[in-house]
């Protein structure tokens, strides 16, 4: 048997071990899964605006400029997901990220993305009717 042939039949049972050992897929998992919800220019978004602090979706519709319902939905993904949590104030719904080193990980990524800087974010300048912009321009 040539060298060649040992070896690519030596890195067959590797590659083969490694497809049937799913413990070792089962470590990455946890990961992969909050990777996975951070991989959304929407969620995104919506985790840099509540960088600043915690917003009802109204105040999330008038800067993002992205329609309540899809907001809503984005937020109860990221909710599922652990990242944020919401508290309730009469009529309104306020969300806040619950684990702030998810900022850490979006600005390293931001790093590996774009090494040269990224251009800074221009949110939608429109009057912002929640209650805590009480219609006022929603500063930046
Ligand atoms: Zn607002």
């Amino acid at each position: 048997m040539t060298d060649g042939r040992k070896r690519a039949i030596i890195t067959f049972n590797i590659m083969n071990m490694t497809a049937s050992e799913p413990v070792i897929l089962e470590h990455f998992e946890p990961a992969a899964r909050l990777l996975k919800l951070l991989a959304h220019p929407a969620r995104l978004a919506i985790l840099d605006v509540l960088r600043r602090e915690e917003a009802c979706v109204c105040h999330l519709e008038a800067v993002l400029g992205l329609r309540q319902a899809y907001i809503s939905q984005q937020l109860a993904l990221l909710r599922e997901g652990g990242l944020i949590e919401d508290r309730r104030e009469g009529w309104n719904v306020y969300y806040r990220v619950s684990n702030r080193r998810v900022f850490d990980l979006m600005d390293m990524t931001a790093s590996v993305a774009a090494p040269e800087g990224m251009p800074e974010v221009r949110y939608d300048k429109r009057k912002c009717p929640c209650p805590k912009c009480n219609g006022v321009i929603y500063p930046l």
